[in-house]
């Protein structure tokens, strides 16, 4: 099966895609990835992608659409995959339906206000990384990490600001995505809150598996 997973940063993403990939024994597939092996390998494709990245520029859609169909057409990829991070814009999407034949998108949706209380709760151990959340994490002492005795911090990531700001951007981007796949009946919407369990269900639902 062959499958795109949305959804806005917090939704609880990535955790699922680690779910459908172990259910159906397809390889979870996101951009980030890709570019990080290619580059490490020092592969052409890997060093041109380095260049954008390090000028702290954008991958081009061609570059990205490259790797992406280079990618797919491996061997772990012949009963599907899930792309995670891709595509972004109509323009990928439409590039994207040139090079393959996508069954179903699935949109984990998450209203922001809850994702907003998942992540402004979260704290992580300036020591030792290890991450509290404040509603569901008890410390001994309030702000020290239980492990290793170090100060709780939010990450910039976290801020409320700055969560807002991303779960902006992400609807800016999803909805004309959720549209384009909408209107091919390949949208599968998924109600992303409640227990993880929960969710895993209906998305075997939705997928009908
Ligand atoms: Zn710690």
């Amino acid at each position: 099966m062959k499958l795109i997973l949305l959804g806005a940063p917090g939704s609880g993403k990535g955790t699922q895609a680690e779910f459908i990939s172990r259910e159906l024994s397809i390889p979870t597939i996101s951009t980030g990835a890709i570019f990080r092996e290619e580059m490490q390998k020092g592969t052409k494709i890997g060093l041109k992608v380095k260049e954008y990245i390090d000028a702290g520029m954008l991958v081009p859609d061609e570059t990205v659409l490259e790797v992406i169909r280079e990618r797919l057409a491996r061997e772990d990829c012949k009963n599907g995959y899930i792309l995670d991070g891709f595509p972004r814009t109509i323009h990928q999407a439409e590039a994207l339906d040139r090079i393959t034949d996508i069954d179903y998108v699935i949109s984990l949706e998450v209203p922001d206000a809850d994702i907003e209380k998942r992540l402004t709760g979260r704290r992580v151990c300036s020591k030792c990384g290890k991450t509290y959340h404040i509603k569901y994490d008890d410390t001994a002492r309030s702000g020290i990490c239980n492990e290793c005795g170090g100060a709780l911090t939010v990450r910039e990531d976290d801020k409320p600001e700055t969560v807002r700001a991303r779960l902006d951007v992400y609807h800016k981007q999803s909805e004309p995505l959720k549209d384009y796949y909408r209107n091919k009946g390949k949208l599968k919407s998924v109600e992303g809150t409640g227990p993880v369990d929960e969710i895993r269900k209906l998305i075997l639902e939705a997928l009908s598996v």
